[in-house]
């Protein structure tokens, strides 16, 4: 059996999402969620252009070739200004008598060089492929011929927007119903990303994500780059909460490739975190944060810093909802960052900006948690306060509570704690 082509993941009937192994149109291979939808869609015109899809190669090519159309007008149209009176540099003619084909041209190519017809590109890259596969070229040469299907072989330079949309189409197009499936879906994948095609680009990665878990779920790493793609795809969308869902999903995916300590991991994990507190979701930030940083050893790398700084930021966060261990998060803030502040000012210098910028973090925690309590200091911020052992408060009584406070403000008047 052909390997199977995932872009028709919606039925064509009433466009829910479909199960991998949907039933089809034994002709046209037009996809349904079932037998119902199917005679429906018949009934409704589907007999009438069944052949039709049928002679284009099947509903996925025709699909594809219908969007290979499309997305070559839209690339001509974009480039006939700068491609006035050129010629085609593979077929050396200007627009096509019989397709009226014009010319694109999106990549470093200056002057008269480097304009061409989509479809002569595509012709190109096909064959280049195809001798490569035949010849059994070794992986450099090949993965160079693919690399015809989105790079300009003059200039080298990757094409961009619309150009790259189109040869993405006829990529897949050329191989959506053979072995190369996946291989071309990946490249209309990457060919949305570059003209910016969020909400189209969704489709094409579920369906390569699809693709992938079911025909090569060994590789764990393709899988992650597709979720890659597709959290980026919702942020621009700026739908949030799939984006953060995503941030999980990778998460987990590479906890369970690479193990929960990897460098990787911990990468995945710092971006997770980062994603969760800059959408409030604290509550799960703090419990992510908190299992890292039990993980990890103090270190002097930038990553882990980032990671214990947004800890530290996000109890200092968190300590304002008050519940029962707020006390806790604030002093657990304070120990992180003044192990940072040390381990910064040894490894970047005293002026360095993140050595001031956790300096301004720990300043503000030290002042928030002189609002809760002087009972809660740590030695070194009561050294840092210059306290020297006079003062001990216990904050048991209200009135305890408010001689400490009043005191503080005195000292804070009086000493030079805001040049330490
Ligand atoms: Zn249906
Ligand atoms: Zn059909
Ligand atoms: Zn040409
Ligand atoms: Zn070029």
């Amino acid at each position: 059996m052909a390997p199977s082509a995932y872009l028709l993941t919606n039925c064509a009937a009433c466009a829910a999402p479909l199960a991998h192994d949907a039933p089809r149109c034994v002709r046209c291979r037009s996809r349904y969620c079932d037998a119902t939808c199917q005679q429906d869609h018949w009934r409704r015109g589907h007999k009438q252009i069944c052949k039709k899809i049928h002679r284009g190669g099947d509903a996925e090519r025709y699909h594809a070739n219908k969007k290979y159309k499309e997305a070559v007008a839209v690339a001509v149209e974009k480039c006939a200004e700068d491609a006035k009176g050129q010629t085609c540099y593979i077929c050396t003619k200007g627009v096509f008598q019989r397709t009226n084909e014009g010319l694109v041209r999106m990549c470093a190519c200056r002057g008269t060089a480097g304009f061409a017809h989509v479809s002569c590109l595509a012709e190109q890259a096909k064959i280049l492929v195809a001798e490569a596969v035949e010849n059994n070229l070794d992986d450099k040469v090949y993965q160079a011929r693919w690399d015809r299907w989105s790079t300009c072989s003059l200039c080298e330079q990757e094409y961009r927007g619309v150009v790259a949309h189109a040869l993405g189409w006829a990529c897949w197009k050329t191989y959506c119903d053979n072995v190369f499936g996946r291989v071309a879906l990946n490249r209309l994948a990457t060919s949305m990303m570059k003209d910016e095609r969020w909400e189209e680009g969704l489709l094409v990665h579920q369906s390569q994500l699809a693709k992938l878990r079911t025909e090569f779920p060994v590789n764990q790493e393709g899988v992650i780059d597709v979720l890659n793609n597709l959290k980026e795809c919702y942020e621009k969308l700026g739908r949030t909460d799939a984006a953060i869902a995503t941030s999980r999903e990778i998460y987990c995916e590479k906890g369970q490739f690479y193990g929960n300590s990897h460098r990787s991991t911990l990468l995945a994990a710092g971006k997770l975190a980062a994603d969760l507190v800059h959408h409030r979701h604290l509550h799960e930030a703090k419990e992510l944060l908190s299992n890292l940083y039990d993980l990890q050893k103090v270190g002097d790398d930038v990553d882990e810093f980032h990671l214990k700084e947004l800890y530290a930021m996000t109890l200092h966060d968190f300590h304002f909802y008050g519940y029962d261990d707020y006390r806790e998060d604030l002093r657990k803030a304070l120990e992180i960052l003044e192990e940072l502040v040390e381990t910064s000012i040894r490894v970047h210098g005293e002026d360095h900006v993140m050595t001031e910028s956790l300096w301004d973090l720990l300043w503000q925690v030290r002042d928030e948690q002189l609002d809760w309590s002087i009972d809660d200091l740590t030695p070194e911020t009561r050294l840092a306060y210059h306290y020297d052992g006079k003062y001990e408060y216990s904050a048991d009584s209200e009135e305890d509570a408010d001689t400490a406070a009043t005191t503080t403000s005195y000292i804070s008047e009086t000493s030079d704690f805001e040049n330490a």
